[in-house]
């Protein structure tokens, strides 16, 4: 499939009544904000003042290669508030393309400095995702770690009919939605159902409530220094395998994207 290789339009964000552009660097057509941890939630801070709904995403080279292959997907990350550079390959592909980017900026980081802002700034929390009881317990661990924390609802992400879902979300009007629904089904969903509803701002964000809820480990801290995390899950979950093949794969596309713009 071919895609678009002219960079999508800078998104306007209005802050403290002035106009300001996000600096995005193009990683296989897919806009990736230029933007360190404070940055990011300053933002997802204006996008909650501003009450407009939209998605954030952090992206990880998976997710670039199957904006490739999915269209739906690919523009629902055109249409993002926010994408950050989850993943150590996204950072190496901005070097390698000479647009190096500030910092990555991970969904567990993000998401745990966001509960942070959430308590200072009393932000309405909700959790849809993981297997049944999944998005409770991590709730639960997230309100004994960060007292005062509003997490209004929590619902768990293997769901046929979700009417009553976006009923219970739009009664309980949260600021903010965590969608842990896997890659691509996530965000396809808060496009279709979450952002109708009204919901400013919704972030997908995987596997993280299994991690939360204690259910997945995070890697220790050295090897996340490392920027092997990626080994450390496949050597813990090896049918992860196929997928983390699209690392090589997603390296070399943007190795020939450096040198062969436009094919
Ligand atoms: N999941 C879900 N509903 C589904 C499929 C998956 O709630 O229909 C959950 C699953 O239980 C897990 C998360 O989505 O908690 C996906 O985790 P993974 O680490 O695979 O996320 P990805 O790498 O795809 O973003």
């Amino acid at each position: 499939m071919k895609l678009q290789q002219t960079a999508p339009q800078p998104r306007l964000l209005m802050g403290n009544n002035e106009m300001r552009r996000t600096e995005q660097v193009l990683v296989l057509g897919v806009g990736i904000d230029n933007v360190n941890l404070a940055e990011a939630l300053r933002k997802i801070e204006e996008y909650v003042k501003n009450g407009e709904p939209g998605l954030v995403v952090t992206a990880n080279p998976e997710i670039v290669m199957l904006a490739r292959m999915d269209p739906d997907f690919k523009a629902c990350l055109d249409d993002a508030l926010l994408v950050t550079a989850d993943g150590i390959g996204i950072v190496i592909a901005a070097r390698l393309l000479g647009k190096p980017l500030k910092q990555r900026v991970t969904g567990i980081d993000l998401t745990t400095a966001l509960f942070k802002q959430a308590v200072a700034k009393k932000y309405r929390l909700y959790f849809v995702g993981a297997k049944p009881g999944v998005a409770e317990k991590a709730a639960e661990n997230i309100r004994n770690s960060y007292p005062g924390i509003e997490i209004v609802g929590t619902q768990h992400g293997y769901f046929t009919d979700d009417n009553e879902i976006i009923k219970d979300i739009k009664n309980k009007k949260p600021d903010i939605l965590l969608a842990a629904l896997g890659m691509g089904k996530q965000e396809k969903w808060i496009a279709e159902r979450v952002e109708p509803a009204g919901i400013p701002v919704s972030i997908g964000v995987g596997g993280s409530f299994d991690v939360f809820a204690g259910a997945a480990k995070r890697a220790p801290q050295w090897v996340q220094d490392a920027g092997v995390e990626w080994l450390y899950r496949l050597v813990r979950q090896p049918s992860r395998f196929r997928r983390m093949l699209q690392l090589p794969r997603f390296l070399v596309a943007v190795l020939l994207s450096r040198f062969f713009p436009g094919k």
